[in-house]
């Protein structure tokens, strides 16, 4: 489905007038569907429904509660990458159970709170983090499961600083020391051998870097079933990508499901896998009003209320978003729209033709769902923007916008 689509030339989210949402909730602000968050997670599980599948969505993604809880109502788990987005999830009404906690710097404190909450599993990134997971599990008298994260080394043909399954990047061990690593969980007390994982990048568009990959770790696993009972599941990680361009095709589930199923089924593992981008890139939009159009001298500078502490990714992964009237308008202008951030790099889009809008108008900035709010900052000593979930003809506040007593909370001044 599409969330956001034109209705006599205005633009609703659902079913719902964008405009309104805007009047009512004030801009900057997201909007995300619920019902594509729903839809895509279904598609995904169905597509993979031959195997045993746990779909553990990635809170880094997109972290707003109202959205880990329309994902968990649905069966999801969660991937964590901190205690913070642990106890998101938890509050969110994920199990314990089903939540997997990644990264490579996980502190003791981290690894205490997700012992205690005795989560699924620990995809674990080195020697030493095995290490660490076993003396607190111990201290604790508690059991780690954990996976390593292998790095198959294939390129999945993506921005490079999304790209992780090289072996140049930081994450995860060399596919090629896996076994002896294995090895030395084995000999380690308080952990139990449970899996294997692996997340080669994000915003890939091509089902053939997992189908490489897989193929890669499929023979580490059959290895590693032989050697240790407890191993049961296999983590493949997210990174499936996403339409930011209309021209650009996605990769979509069947044809994912298409090329690992048939590496995937005769291992006869529990399948999990993390995907945030997917579900939720394209359930959000970005919702901006026209403070100033100023006329430079080869283009136009469209001057919006959001900025790039609501949403880094043009200049952060020279990302491309798709700008839009809230009313459509036959013209267009040629320029950029940039925010009121003192940087250079605060901007949405360059060097494009744009609806042309006036003062005061609407602009949405799509694909705002994933890696947006949840990379928001307070850079120029910007409120957080508020976050509106709309299902069918519903909508509601899901995050209010943070006012200036938030921004102050917490700091002090010296009597000095
Ligand atoms: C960020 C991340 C994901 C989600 O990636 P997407 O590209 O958004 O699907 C999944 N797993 C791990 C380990 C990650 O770091």
């Amino acid at each position: 489905m599409d969330a956001f689509t034109y209705q006599k030339g205005e633009l609703y989210a659902e079913n719902v007038p964008v405009a309104k949402l805007a009047e009512q909730y004030g801009t900057p602000l997201f909007v995300y569907s619920r019902t594509y968050i729903r839809d895509h997670f279904r598609a995904l599980a169905r597509a993979m429904a031959e195997v045993d599948t746990l779909i553990c969505y990635a809170v880094k993604v997109n972290s707003n509660a109202a959205v880990i809880a329309t994902l968990a109502a649905e069966g999801a788990g969660a991937d964590v990458v901190s205690s913070g987005e642990l106890l998101r999830a938890r509050r969110a009404g994920v199990p314990a159970d089903k939540i997997t906690f990644a990264g490579v710097g996980k502190t003791e404190d981290e690894i205490e709170t997700a012992l205690r909450e005795n989560i699924l599993l620990f995809t674990v990134e080195s020697e030493q983090e095995l290490e660490r997971i076993s003396a607190c599990a111990a201290r604790l008298g508690a059991t780690g499961r954990v996976a390593i994260r292998v790095n198959p080394d294939v390129d999945p043909k993506t921005h490079k600083y999304i790209s992780t399954g090289k072996k140049e990047n930081k994450f995860g061990v060399d596919i090629l020391r896996a076994l002896q690593i294995y090895e030395r969980a084995a000999a380690l007390p308080g952990l139990e051998i449970a899996g294997l994982h692996m997340h080669i990048g994000s915003q890939i568009l091509s089902a053939q870097p997992y189908a490489e990959a897989a193929a890669k770790v499929a023979e580490v696993c059959v290895e590693l079933k032989k050697r240790y009972p407890t191993f049961r599941m296999l983590d493949i990680g997210g990174g499936i990508g996403i339409r930011y361009r209309p021209d650009q095709e996605p990769l979509l589930p069947p044809a994912l499901a298409e090329a690992v199923l048939p590496i995937l089924k005769p291992l006869k593992l529990k399948i999990l896998m993390e995907p945030g981008r997917f579900i939720v890139g394209n359930a959000g939009v970005l919702v901006v009003r026209v403070q100033y159009v100023k006329n430079g001298p080869s283009k136009q500078f469209v001057i919006v209320d959001g900025a790039m502490n609501d949403l880094i990714r043009p200049p952060l992964y020279q990302a491309h978003h798709e700008i839009g009237a809230v009313r459509e308008t036959p013209e267009t202008v040629f320029g950029d729209v940039v925010g009121p951030v003192c940087e250079s790099g605060d901007f949405f889009a360059l060097d494009r033709h744009l609806p042309a809008v006036r003062q005061d108008d609407l602009l949405v900035v799509h694909s705002a769902g994933a890696y947006a709010y949840s990379m928001a900052s307070n850079y120029n000593s910007r409120p957080r923007a508020a976050e509106v979930m709309v299902c069918g003809a519903r909508h509601e506040l899901v995050r209010e916008r943070e006012s200036f007593e938030d921004l102050v909370r917490g700091e002090r001044i010296p009597i000095w």
